[in-house]
């Protein structure tokens, strides 16, 4: 049997590391959710997680067990989103220099915000610069410690607390639905959910426009596509990662895609009937939820809300657009 690249011992051992500088966010339900489908459903909201998403577990899982030398030199980080504040929120907790490559043309309010927690932020030029080329040489020069944004098993056992965290608030589920990107968070929650709650359907969620992960997972390989146009842009990623996808096929049930109406309907829904602003990538697990062609009739439903970070000016937007 082959060894995968984290067990529930791992998100178990996260969950301790993080307490205290992680919070444990609040399950909230909601009549309307229930009466409209059927199903009893809980929402783990991590859009009320510091840095506003799931990300700063998984980073802290990670910068806390550097040794005293990779401390004293820094962690180094590509991304344009809510990985680049977990890692700089992290580091800064910790008393650890952060460096973050984001692209030039970034949201000033993301670079401002990254910023805001003391790391350094390096920028490029996304058509013609490669990132990862520029976080390698980064960490080669300056002895930096790379951490990327999903394809660490130690990235992968802290997002994984999420779902331990739902599982021991809501009790056992007969569903869990998890948004995707590159797989850390469902690599991690799967574990979790398999190990507490084996008859647990586990199922990822990602954009229709960027079904790499579905394609991934239906075929054995990984598929790679181009940046996918979608809303998600937490989950615009092109390609799951070589760790989480093993983890993936072990222990996960079934991708399902969403279009982006069902994403900006999702949202929609958190705002008027839950009072919560959820970003397009929070979205997806609730989207599928939500779904009536999906029969959760008298199913026990976990859903990851993963983040929150949305510019209220965009929200509106989507929101009266769709309207
Ligand atoms: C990063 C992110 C995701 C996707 O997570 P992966 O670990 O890359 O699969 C989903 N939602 C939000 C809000 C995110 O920030």
């Amino acid at each position: 049997m082959i060894q995968l690249p984290i067990s529930f011992d791992d998100v178990a051992r996260a969950h301790e590391r993080i307490a205290g500088a992680v919070h444990r966010t609040p399950v909230l339900t909601s009549s309307s959710a229930n009466e409209r489908t059927g199903a009893q459903i809980f929402f783990k909201c991590e859009n009320l997680q510091r840095t506003g998403a799931f990300k700063i577990r998984g980073a802290y899982n990670a910068l806390a067990q550097f040794s005293p030398e990779q401390r004293a030199c820094g962690v180094v980080t590509y991304s344009s989103g809510n990985h680049a504040q977990g890692i700089a929120l992290a580091a800064k907790l910790l008393g650890i220099k952060a460096v973050i490559v984001m692209p030039r043309d970034a949201p000033a309010i993301k670079v401002a915000a990254t910023r805001g927690y003391g790391a350094d932020v390096v920028t490029y030029d996304r058509y013609t610069e490669d990132r990862e080329a520029i976080g390698n040489a980064l960490a080669a020069e300056h002895g930096l410690t790379l951490i990327p944004p999903y394809d660490h098993a130690h990235v992968m056992a802290g997002q994984g607390t999420a779902a331990k965290e739902l599982i021991e608030d809501a009790g056992p589920l007969d569903v869990l639905l998890v948004p995707l990107g590159g797989g850390g968070l469902l690599s991690g929650c799967a574990t979790a959910a398999k190990a507490m709650n084996p008859d647990c359907r586990v199922l990822g969620v990602e954009p229709e426009a960027g079904d790499d992960g579905q394609r991934s997972f239906r075929s054995g390989q990984i598929v790679h596509i181009a940046t996918p146009d979608t809303i998600a842009d937490g989950a615009q990623t092109q390609h799951l990662g070589q760790h989480t996808f093993a983890v993936i096929r072990a222990r996960v049930d079934d991708i399902l895609t969403v279009p982006d109406p069902a994403l900006v309907a999702a949202m929609t829904f958190f705002a008027g009937h839950m009072k919560i602003t959820v970003e397009p990538s929070g979205c997806l697990g609730a989207a599928v939820a939500l779904d009536p062609r999906m029969d959760f009739k008298n199913k026990r439903v976990g859903v990851i809300v993963s983040g929150g970070n949305i510019d209220l000016q965009r929200m509106a937007m989507l929101i009266q657009k769709a309207a």
